[in-house]
């Protein structure tokens, strides 16, 4: 408890208390008693009087404002026993003031973080239902036209099935997509870091993504002949994912027997920049800022053909930032895209 001493308060209460008093006294003493009062005697009096009354003032006073502060103090804790509670109970109106206009403040700061919350949530929740309610629907479409008949026929039906298992592969793809970001977004994402050699990593999502690149008959090739491993630190799996997404992009949209560039390059003193480098659609410098929110697309039907999540690129931005690296993105509409992220050596370990 701390109290700020306002005497005044105390100090005119008993000024009056000790004139109405004195003179009373006086008045008694001469009139009825018919004495007059010494003057040692009278000042004696003041003074008892006034420091007696001073003192029982200033005291209950305290105890009084104390009390209802003590309550103010007690409802706002009860809304917020973090900060506030720290806090000593102070009398002094003007930092009470202070304090509580402290507190609005931090819960208007919350509020608005919660509601900027609310508005992601609803966004995501529609988002989701949003992507996953066109595939669903094709495959229910499918299906249905099957048990209507079509299963009877055997050309149609093989075709009809297919599709419909292409929408599950859709559905799937979506769905572990979904279970990806949002495992990136807790935080407890666990980096597992050692340390790799990046060209190897490369090498195998060439291998993975073959049949991708032929179908497309897209050219998928390091810039140059690597004969020495470069070893990085990171999450090996993570950044195979990064990879994978940029390359998968860069096959999506990169023109049919085009080409994508893999290459290698040393960043700043401590780092390298791992570019991949296609002559495809490119994108528009309007889509630049948006490109890595999740969902976004650039061509809705055109991702949706090729079987994109919309997801990809907001995962590769998370594993990125995880590792507390960059990522950077220059493009030319209609003649290609450059996605380049950074990654420390291992020398500097
Ligand atoms: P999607 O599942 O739609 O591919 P991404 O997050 O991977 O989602 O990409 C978001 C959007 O960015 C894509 O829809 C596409 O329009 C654009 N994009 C991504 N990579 C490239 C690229 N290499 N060339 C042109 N556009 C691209």
């Amino acid at each position: 408890m701390k109290i700020k001493k306002t005497y005044s308060f105390a100090f005119w209460t008993s000024f009056y208390i000790t004139l109405i008093t004195s003179c009373a006294l006086f008045l008694v003493a001469y009139f009825f008693l018919n004495t007059t009062l010494t003057l040692n005697f009278l000042l004696l009096f003041i003074g008892v009087i006034f420091i007696v009354t001073f003192l029982i003032s200033q005291y209950r006073l305290e105890i009084f404002i104390y009390q209802r502060l003590k309550k103010i103090y007690n409802s706002v804790s009860i809304l917020d026993s973090s900060d506030f509670n720290k806090t000593s109970i102070t009398s002094d109106i003007d930092s009470l003031s202070k304090e509580v206009q402290k507190f609005a403040q931090n819960k208007q700061e919350q509020i608005k973080i919660l509601t900027l919350r609310e508005n992601y949530r609803r966004e995501f929740l529609g988002n989701v239902s949003h992507e996953l309610k066109t595939p669903l629907f094709t495959v229910q479409g499918y299906l249905l036209t099957l048990a209507d008949g079509a299963i009877n026929d055997k050309k149609i039906s093989h075709k009809y099935i297919e599709r419909a298992n292409k929408g599950v592969d859709r559905l799937i793809a979506i769905v572990k997509d979904l279970d990806l970001i949002s495992k990136l977004e807790s935080a407890d994402l666990n980096l597992n870091k050692q340390p790799f050699n990046i060209i190897e990593v490369i090498q195998s999502v060439f291998d993975l993504l073959e049949i991708k690149t032929k179908k497309r008959n897209i050219s998928l090739f390091l810039d140059k002949q690597y004969n020495y491993p470069i070893q990085v630190i990171g999450d090996v799996e993570k950044i195979e994912q990064v990879l994978t997404n940029l390359i998968v992009n860069s096959i999506k949209y990169g023109k049919i027997g085009g080409t994508t560039i893999v290459s290698v390059t040393p960043f700043e003193k401590e780092k390298i920049l791992v570019k991949i480098s296609d002559n495809g659609e490119g994108i528009k410098a309007e889509h630049k800022a948006r490109l890595f929110e999740r969902f976004y697309r650039v061509d809705q039907s055109r991702s949706r053909e090729q079987g994109g999540s919309g997801l990809g690129l907001s995962i590769v931005k998370h594993i990125v930032e995880a590792h507390n690296e960059q990522i950077f993105v220059e493009s030319e509409f209609k003649k290609g895209s450059v996605f380049s992220f950074t990654l420390e050596k291992v020398e500097n370990i």
